[in-house]
């Protein structure tokens, strides 16, 4: 593997996504000039965000906004509040968002950013404040036509809403298109909020329909119960799975003959307590609950859960990964040589991204689409997506993953042919 040139990207996230890219490359015999332009950013911005508590104190938190790719549209990808976000991690997810939306078919480049912080330990006066001035800062990179976040781990349409009316403050009219992911009122689109964890489940019961499993058969694991592991639960629950486990970073609650998960929801969103302190089910950790005995593993929380160390100890016989970059280059060839089926998560995950390239589309338009268009314009867009990728596997003769990458890596660098270098 070759390392990436900046020495401040170098971080255990960033080099996995390199290390895949690389990977992917290679059997693609990618021209070197493309493979050491893609490998890395096409901008980075760093901020220091001085924030004043409540307390009175002035507060100084690290915020970033990289964007990987602009070569076929504005660039796209979530912001994320985490106390481990740093350049690197945010870099890694820039690029992986570049081969999603290409993978999808998108008019996209991929982008990220983050501020290193613990969201949940701020009051809302703190976050609104660290929040805007964020958006201040990363003004000049953001806008319509150029790149639009959307919200991740630890930011919601809340956040999306500040940041969406700084921009408009300083343009001086209101500018909807700038965030996607944003509250109804305020030019957001229906089914944002669930299009993740939706999408997951339709490419879920693709590779169900594939290995000839019936959904009424299938247990469900279920790793994070926030934005994307909750909807994923609902759905796969509403479509007749059986739930038998979910977890948040506290741990985990088991139960073989499946978890209530409507009650446990409602339960979770009232009680803001740890889902383990519900006492709905057998406790379990997060470790156990990626071991478990299950149709379908679905992480859905942070990155390289999945690694050397318990990649042998998986029984499952789907992995859809729902979080970005869930498992290690070690666990993927375990996992390959287990057998389990992968849908990866630049295909998985997807669904997030193209229902926000459908509120963006509706906010260019001012016309808003109704529910049922949009879960069966994304169904329709997931489905294609995954027979698209298990096609060139099958012909390709090459794992999901590789064929997710390879298949999104080709349109980029097409892009950058016909566009030619500058100057
Ligand atoms: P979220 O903040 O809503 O939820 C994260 C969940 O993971 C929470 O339940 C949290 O308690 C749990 N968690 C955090 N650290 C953990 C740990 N160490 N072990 C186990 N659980 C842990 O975030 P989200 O928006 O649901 O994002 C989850 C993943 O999905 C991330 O990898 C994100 O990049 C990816 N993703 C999100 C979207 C989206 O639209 N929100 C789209 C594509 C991909």
């Amino acid at each position: 593997m070759s390392q990436p040139s900046m020495p401040e990207l170098d971080t255990p996230t960033f080099r996995l996504a390199v290390a895949q890219f690389d990977q992917a490359a290679q059997l693609m015999d990618l021209a070197p000039n493309l493979r050491e332009r893609l490998k890395l950013p096409q901008r980075s911005l760093m901020v220091a965000l001085p924030v004043m508590m409540d307390d009175g104190r002035v507060e100084v938190f690290t915020g970033y906004r990289v964007q990987h790719d602009s070569s076929r549209g504005p660039s796209k990808g979530g912001i994320r509040y985490h106390p481990h976000v740093n350049l690197g991690e945010v870099a890694a997810l820039a690029m992986w968002m570049t081969w999603k939306c290409a993978l999808a078919d998108l008019p996209y480049g991929g982008a990220k950013g983050g501020v290193a912080v613990a969201p949940k330990q701020l009051s809302t006066g703190e976050l609104q404040r660290l929040t805007r001035r964020y958006a201040a800062e990363i003004f000049p990179l953001i806008g319509p036509d150029k790149d639009v976040p959307a919200p991740d781990v630890g930011t919601d349409a809340q956040v999306m809403a500040w940041i969406m009316d700084t921009y408009s403050q300083q343009v001086g009219f209101a500018v909807p298109g700038v965030v996607t992911g944003k509250p109804l009122s305020i030019g957001g689109s229906l089914g944002r909020e669930e299009a993740t964890g939706r999408g997951v489940v339709y490419v879920t019961l693709e590779a169900l329909k594939h290995l000839e499993i019936d959904v009424q058969n299938t247990t469900v694991a279920v790793q994070g119960f926030g934005n994307v592991g909750s909807h994923t639960a609902r759905i796969m629950h509403e479509c007749g799975a059986k739930i038998v486990a979910v977890s948040d970073v506290h741990g985990g609650l088991h139960n073989p003959k499946g978890l209530d998960i409507p009650a446990l929801l409602t339960r979770y969103k009232e009680a803001a307590q740890p889902l383990q302190s519900l006492k709905m089910g057998e406790p379990l950790t997060n470790e156990e609950l990626l071991t478990l005995d299950c149709t379908v593993l679905v992480p859905a929380a942070l990155s390289e859960q999945i690694t050397g160390r318990n990649a042998s100890r998986l029984r499952c016989r789907i992995l859809a990964e729902g979080a970005n970059g869930p498992t290690t280059l070690e666990a993927d060839r375990i996992i390959q040589d287990k057998g389990i089926f992968v849908i990866p998560d630049i295909l998985a995950n997807s669904g997030g991204v193209i229902v926000s390239y459908f509120e963006w589309v509706q906010d260019a338009q001012r016309f808003f689409w109704k529910a049922s268009d949009i879960q069966s314009r994304l169904q329709d867009l997931m489905t294609s997506a995954f027979a698209r990728t298990l096609h060139y596997a099958a012909t390709q003769k090459t794992s999901m993953r590789m064929a997710a990458l390879m298949s999104g890596i080709d349109k980029v660098a097409q892009a950058h042919l016909h566009r030619g270098l500058y100057p």
